[in-house]
């Protein structure tokens, strides 16, 4: 069984698209790290997020880096963002994670376009949503929660300008796949969220 978990950034599709992978015994894969690890090693690189040819080259970057801590900042996830926009970029990740999808036995996988172009044929497609404020207000206490002093206001604008990015750059918007279940959290705690998912694959089991 394929399961696709597809969402913009901070709407807990992370967090559902793991613990259904657990939940099903399924191999799961954050295809964000992938876009994350071309970003950082761009930086890493002195290189220019925005520039393909700088981006491409970055797409070589050493497995190891997939457990680099840096990973997680916010930004890395602005560079994640803005590599992202690149054909040649989502063309050089893609077999990496249709291998992951097509694994006997099936997967999990979350990203912004694995219901609509990683894992079209996917069983389940979930599309994990909440309001911009309501995802900015999680990452703002998560953040706080690890001690970080940052304003509401810039995640929330941070939020948008990755969302605009995402559903507006020409190869792979974030969209839901017409065959898409929606999900949005905005008024769901974290366990309502997963029992809601799980309840949707079981449907679709
Ligand atoms: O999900 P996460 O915030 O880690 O993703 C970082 C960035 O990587 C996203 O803002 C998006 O631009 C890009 N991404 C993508 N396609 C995916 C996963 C992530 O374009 N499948």
């Amino acid at each position: 069984m394929i399961i696709a978990v597809d969402g913009p950034t901070a709407s807990g599709k992370g967090t559902i698209a793991a613990a259904l992978a657990e939940h099903f015994g399924l191999p799961f894969l954050d295809t964000g790290l992938l876009y994350r690890a071309v970003g950082r090693q761009v930086f890493l690189d002195g290189g220019d997020p925005d520039d393909a040819g700088d981006a491409l080259a970055a797409t070589s970057f050493p497995d190891a880096l997939l457990s680099d801590p840096h990973l997680r900042s916010e930004d890395t996830g602005g560079l994640a963002s803005r590599v992202s926009v690149h054909t040649s970029v989502r063309k050089a990740l893609f077999e990496r994670q249709r291998a992951f999808a097509t694994r006997p036995g099936g997967a999990v996988l979350d990203g912004r376009d694995i219901g609509t172009v990683i894992a079209p044929d996917a069983d389940v497609k979930l599309f994990v949503t909440a309001s911009a404020h309501a995802r900015a207000e999680r990452r703002w206490k998560e953040m706080r929660g690890r001690g970080l002093a940052v304003a509401l206001e810039d995640i929330e604008a941070d939020i948008l300008r990755r969302d605009e990015r995402d559903s507006n750059r020409a190869d792979a918007p974030l969209k839901p796949a017409d065959d898409a279940i929606i999900l949005d959290t905005t008024d769901m705690t974290r366990e309502q969220a997963l029992a809601a998912a799980i309840v949707a694959v079981e449907a679709k089991r």
